[in-house]
């Protein structure tokens, strides 16, 4: 596996391959690895002639009061999960060969940024997401682009980027690696100590309980949402928010008939945390 810290280098690496016609897979990270990232990296080589995962930090999706500072970094322990998983190049710019002096450009999607952790973080974070993926696949230009549904807002923007502006990559949304117990995997799961891990179970008990709510016919939103509410109570958690939400275009549901996103953020501890089901709509409806 290459390091690769500059645009001109991908560039020129992923151009050789594409000249030996061969299919390029990017995988988007902002490190400190886990099973979640590299569940990614693992699809996209078995997809894939040339895998590329990017290694970014991305300081402009972060807020002011966030935890940019504080992100969990380890490249060196990153590259050799990087390289075990069969990734051919891990592009690890600097902020400056990103965003150098004079960046003026800015990526806003409107609408579905406006609610769930837009609303909460601020509408800079999207911005800064979509900037910087564009950016990446600019750079790389991937056949596809691998996104975990941990993430699902974000695997929204980025489809509605690429096909409002025609990029040309497919996107794939892989599914949330949890722990055994069920706690989605973050790298922000560092930030926990041992009774705010215990306590962060809640985030995944409460979907799972308004999930069997839903599965066992009731469609009222609210009713939903109460169950996984009662579930956050006990465990002593105040979201940030909890809803659902239309699974394409995040408009709020208060009956649900169709694909519904169930969706959650909250402080746990030192960390900030989201996870979220999708429910689906029975087959038969
Ligand atoms: P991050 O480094 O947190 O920006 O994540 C990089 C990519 O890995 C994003 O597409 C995330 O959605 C995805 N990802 C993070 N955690 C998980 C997880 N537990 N399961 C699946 N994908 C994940």
């Amino acid at each position: 596996m290459k390091i690769l810290r500059t645009i001109p280098e991908v560039r020129a690496a992923v151009g050789d391959a594409r000249l030996d016609s061969k299919t390029v897979g990017l995988v988007p990270t902002m490190g400190a690895f886990h099973e979640g990232h590299l569940s990614l990296m693992r699809r996209a080589r078995e997809q894939n002639d040339l895998v590329v995962v990017s290694l970014f930090v991305n300081p402009t999706q972060f807020g002011a009061n966030e935890d940019l500072g504080a992100y969990p970094r380890d490249e060196a322990r990153d590259a050799e999960l990087a390289a075990a998983a069969g990734v051919d190049i891990l592009f690890a710019p600097a902020a400056s060969e990103i965003y150098p002096d004079g960046f003026a450009t800015s990526i806003h999607v409107t609408g579905i940024t406006d609610v769930l952790d837009g609303a909460s973080r601020g509408a800079f974070h999207f911005d800064g997401v979509a900037t910087v993926v564009t950016k990446l696949f600019g750079i790389v230009r991937p056949d596809v682009a691998y996104f975990g549904q941990k993430d699902a807002q974000q695997v929204l923007v980025v489809r509605r980027v690429v096909r409002d502006l025609d990029l040309d990559v497919g996107i794939e949304a892989c599914p949330i690696v949890r722990e055994a117990d069920g706690l989605a995997m973050s790298s922000r799961n560092v930030y926990l100590d041992p009774d705010a891990r215990a306590q962060a179970t809640a985030l995944n008990r409460a979907l799972d309980a308004a999930a069997s709510v839903h599965e066992a016919g009731e469609r009222d939103g609210d009713s939903i949402l109460s169950a996984a509410r009662r579930v956050l109570e006990d465990a002593g958690i105040e979201p940030e928010y909890l809803e659902l939400r239309d699974a394409e275009i995040l408009q709020s549901v208060r009956h649900v008939e169709g694909d519904a996103l169930l969706a959650v953020a909250a402080r746990v501890g030192a960390a900030r945390l989201i996870d979220n089901h999708l429910l689906s709509a029975p087959k038969d409806s």
